[in-house]
């Protein structure tokens, strides 16, 4: 041995393993949308953006690989398998390689591979190949039989319109008129369908007068501010009146209003008619929208996980309590500190990203990643919540059907 393949007949093989030698464990395989453990204990919903992460444990190496992975993917363990390999590239490291809970929390250290749209049912997922980068054979896989088995089931569309409510500040000369910019209804709707348990986003949205009788300042700065409740109650009269002509002019009935308040002159804060106890599509919320009032959210709109945390409430969930937030007597939120899952249940958020908008992907340790609906700092969804609205929008998709004809 020594000679570095200037055999033909040696081929690929030679030269690589001779230069590393080694082999390397698929040392776990987890299927993720929004939040997952590696049991797979959150349900998977067919048609949702999907992620495969890939966790190796490399043995042996004499030095650090580059590599991708392939996988191959069935709806049937005997049947025909699809290939596809991941866009990202990981490090193998011959020392000190990141242990398995190392790698869930970055989406870097995993090799990732986004799946076509799913449809219900099963998918098999297996390691196929550690391909490396430069030239040369296969990293072999220890584990070969490493397949996993996951189950895609059906969600219903959330189906909402997007209202902003433009308003007149009379207070400079001349009056000035202020309604969100564009980036707020974009990543409003990023948000949503990446952090919602959901098929897909019925969208729609527009911009409307606020309504003569509200107008900056939005609040009195008073513990009950009666101002802010006064002007919410009117805006909120007033987007369920929009709805209601809407629904009667043919919008779906199932249609939920959120409206948008920029942030300009005055922060609105937000307000649903009511945490929906029973499904009702009805109950209507309102936010503000803005590019940097939370220090912790950089992405250029809060209007976003705020929208989330609204519309939350239109769909039952409740106040967990936590970071100068009243617990909802009735909340049966699980988690200590409001965070999106604890160490026994194991989940790992994961934010598929939006190239349109530059957002990365990113995997969401738990151990700094809260609910959003809490008031603390770096918003994500936890398992509790996200069963929560699928579980009511399942609802609301049956109870409301329009009838057919
Ligand atoms: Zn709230």
């Amino acid at each position: 041995m020594g000679v570095l393949g200037l055999d033909a007949t040696a081929g690929r093989r030679s030269i690589f393993s001779e230069a590393s030698g080694g082999t390397v464990q698929i040392a776990g395989v987890e299927v993720v949308q929004a939040i997952q453990n590696l049991a797979h204990d959150v349900r998977l919903i067919a048609q949702k953006r999907t992620v495969v992460r890939v966790y190796v444990k490399p043995d042996g190496l004499s030095r650090n690989i580059r590599v991708r992975a392939e996988i191959a993917v069935s709806s049937t363990r005997v049947g025909p398998e699809k290939y596809i390999v991941s866009r990202n590239i990981v490090s193998l490291r011959s020392a000190a390689h990141p242990e398995l809970e190392a790698q869930r929390v970055n989406s870097d250290e995993s090799l990732n591979i986004e799946l076509p749209p799913q449809q219900v049912g099963t998918l098999y997922v297996r390691v196929n190949r550690i391909i490396p980068v430069a030239m040369g054979d296969d990293v072999p896989i220890s584990n070969p039989d490493n397949e996993v088995e996951v189950h895609f089931v059906s969600a219903p569309p959330f189906r909402i319109r997007v209202v902003g409510l433009r308003y007149i500040d009379k207070r400079p000369n001349p009056p000035r008129s202020f309604a969100p910019d564009a980036l707020h209804f974009d990543l409003l709707r990023s948000y949503l369908t990446r952090a919602y348990p959901i098929s897909a986003l019925e969208w729609s949205q527009i911009v409307v007068p606020i309504g003569s009788n509200v107008e900056p300042p939005f609040s009195d700065g008073t513990q009950n501010d009666p101002l802010w409740q006064t002007l919410a109650a009117r805006v909120l009269l007033r987007l369920q009146l929009i709805r209601q002509a809407d629904v009667n002019a043919g919008r779906d009935p199932r249609t939920h209003y959120y409206g948008l308040i920029a942030d300009d002159s005055d922060f609105f804060r937000g307000r649903a008619t009511q945490v929906a106890a029973a499904p009702d599509p009805t109950t209507v919320a309102i936010g503000p929208a803005g590019r940097s009032r939370f220090s912790w959210d950089g992405d250029g709109s809060y209007a976003d996980w705020y929208g989330a945390h609204e519309f939350g409430h239109t769909l039952g969930c409740r106040h967990p309590g936590h970071c100068n937030q009243d617990r909802d007597p009735l909340s049966s939120f699980p988690y200590p500190n409001g965070r999106i899952s604890d160490a026994a249940e194991g989940c790992v958020g994961f934010d598929i990203g939006d190239s349109d908008l530059g957002l990365p992907m990113r995997a969401l340790p738990h151990s700094d990643n809260s609910d959003f609906m809490t008031y603390c700092e770096n918003q994500w969804v936890s398992r509790h919540t996200y069963n929560q609205i699928f579980d009511r929008l399942h609802l609301e998709d049956v109870q409301f059907a329009p009838a057919v004809g």
